[in-house]
């Protein structure tokens, strides 16, 4: 590890400086990313609210991605401060959180750091939520019921794929199943058997006395013997 001598804090401290004034010469000259102007005087318009919604939704994107530039650019700034402070008071180099001394090589690639590599405060990823969350549920209460281990009637996900098999605006290549070959395969679970259980019910039958089976050979038959689970007993049904 190498602590950077007095030659190398200073070729740091003209860095940062260099860097403090790039920023504050971009913030000016782009007036804080336009932001100190009312959105009424960019648009050109009486009011913001107006009937073109189109209209108002540009600004509004470019609105909330200036405010973004200008808050990174602000952090960015207090970050060179305080590591300026720093200098001043001395304490630059040394990591707030273990007092152990920075590497110069951090301290280069990243000249406006008071911490060492494992104590960065960056690396924290926030498990911060909106708290909206807490009060958001699905509008008609939790309705699939999939998971449940005691319900096996029909609930909400079932009222979907109903109503989805009168289409929706999805394509096959839109799908989250990647194995689907066309439009009729597109529903969630298109596949799943629809008022019996087993394949095997919806293709053997028997009469009014339950004793003649018989076999009805259609779709799922196929499908069946295709899969080769069936042995061809049943075609001499
Ligand atoms: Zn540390």
């Amino acid at each position: 590890m190498t602590i950077p001598t007095a030659a190398e804090l200073a070729r740091l401290r003209n860095q940062l400086e260099a860097d403090k004034k790039d920023i504050e010469h971009t913030l000016y000259e782009n007036e804080h990313y336009g932001l100190q102007q009312s959105l009424r005087d960019s648009t050109g318009e009486l009011s913001p609210i107006d009937n073109h919604p189109g209209d108002l939704a540009t600004e509004v994107y470019d609105r909330a991605k200036d405010m973004a530039l200008l808050d990174q650019e602000e952090f960015h700034l207090s970050r060179i401060t305080a590591a300026l402070q720093a200098m001043d008071e001395g304490t630059y180099g040394t990591c707030l959180a273990c007092g152990d001394p920075i590497p110069l090589e951090r301290l280069e690639a990243v000249p406006d750091t008071l911490y060492c590599i494992d104590h960065s405060p960056r690396q924290q990823v926030s498990d911060d939520r909106p708290v909206e969350e807490a009060y958001l549920t699905p509008p008609f209460g939790r309705s699939s019921l999939d998971e449940r281990e005691d319900y096996n009637g029909f609930d909400g996900e079932d009222t979907w794929q109903i109503v989805e098999a009168w289409g929706n605006a999805d394509s096959p290549a839109m799908s989250e199943n990647r194995e689907v070959e066309g439009y009729d395969h597109l529903m969630i679970e298109a596949d799943e058997n629809d008022g019996y259980v087993e394949p095997i019910e919806s293709f053997l039958a028997t009469d009014i006395t339950g004793r003649h089976v018989s076999v009805v050979r259609n779709r799922e038959y196929q499908a069946y013997m295709e899969n080769g689970e069936g042995d061809h007993e049943l075609e001499e049904q």
